[in-house]
């Protein structure tokens, strides 16, 4: 099998990487950083989402694990204590596979020279004015629900729920209903403007499309992304038909990785 190794860069996480990709070296599998079967990630979260991006071209023949080296995370949930259980796991037994939604994102602009630009997120895709309220149009399948103004608008992926749009106060989503979610950032509700102000979960089959209407520039995040984009005519928001390997070994169910992150013992 092919695996290749991501770490973050501090000299912990570096140390480790090097002991993984030795162990794995001397069970016989292969290096290959450009087309791993295996990402294993070392760090956080962060170093999982970079890993994630690196790959999300070949999502079909790859699968991910993360180890953090710093407080649990939801992506990278083994521990450095168990980095040999873990090599001994991807050496020598078959694993089972667990996938998770992601979200696409299509933003075109009003520049039809530009083509349209389409991105996988792990998390979550925002979108917030460079210059004073983002004001934008709202449409579910195809109607217009509601005219947003305010900071701004993040849409979430199930496994994204418990990041950016929990801090929303958007909902936790188990990463078995493949959906998407939309959270409002500091919505201006008075006689003359109105959102639901609730967040809203689409199925699959629903796509959300938000047009700025004020012509200002916007700034779109996927991730840990930042994109500055003027003349911004849709960003369309919807269930990726692409999904996320994750190479499991033991069981980590959600709710028990939301009790740890969350709650504590
Ligand atoms: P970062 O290093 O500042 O990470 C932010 C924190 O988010 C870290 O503690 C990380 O462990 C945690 N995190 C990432 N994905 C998570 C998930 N799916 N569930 C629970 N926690 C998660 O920034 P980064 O490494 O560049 O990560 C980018 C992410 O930061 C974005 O995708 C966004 O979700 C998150 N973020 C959160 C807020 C907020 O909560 N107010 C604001 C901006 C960005």
């Amino acid at each position: 099998m092919k695996f290749t190794v991501k770490s973050r860069g501090d000299d912990f996480s570096n140390t480790l990487q090097q002991r993984i990709l030795q162990y794995l070296l001397d069970f016989g599998l292969s290096h290959d950083e450009k087309e791993p079967e295996m990402v294993i990630t070392v760090g956080g979260d962060g170093t999982f989402l970079q890993a994630f991006h690196e790959y999300c071209n070949r999502l079909e023949d790859t699968a991910f694990v993360g180890i953090h080296t710093g407080h649990l995370g939801f992506y990278a949930d083994w521990v450095p204590d168990e980095v040999e259980k873990l090599v001994i796991h991807i050496a020598k037994t078959p694993y089972q596979i667990v996938e998770y939604p992601l979200l696409e994102v299509v933003i075109r602009t009003n520049n039809e020279e530009i083509p349209p630009e389409r991105h996988l997120a792990l998390n979550e895709c925002t979108i917030k004015s460079l210059d004073g309220s983002l004001v934008s149009n709202v449409e579910i399948k195809g109607d217009t629900f509601e005219v947003f103004r305010g900071d701004g608008l993040c849409i979430s992926t199930p496994s994204g729920s418990t990041a950016y749009n929990k801090a929303l106060g958007g909902a936790i989503l188990h990463p078995s209903l493949a959906s998407i979610q939309i959270a409002e950032m500091a919505s201006i509700n008075n006689r003359v403007y109105r959102t639901v102000g609730s967040p809203l979960v689409l199925p699959q089959h629903h796509t959300c499309l938000l047009k700025p209407m004020n012509d200002k520039e916007v700034q779109v995040t996927i991730d840990h992304f930042t994109l500055s984009h003027s003349r911004v005519k849709s960003i369309q928001c919807r269930v990726a038909e692409e999904k996320i390997r994750f190479a499991r070994f033991r069981p980590f169910p959600f709710w028990k990785r939301v009790k740890e992150s969350f709650i504590g013992g």
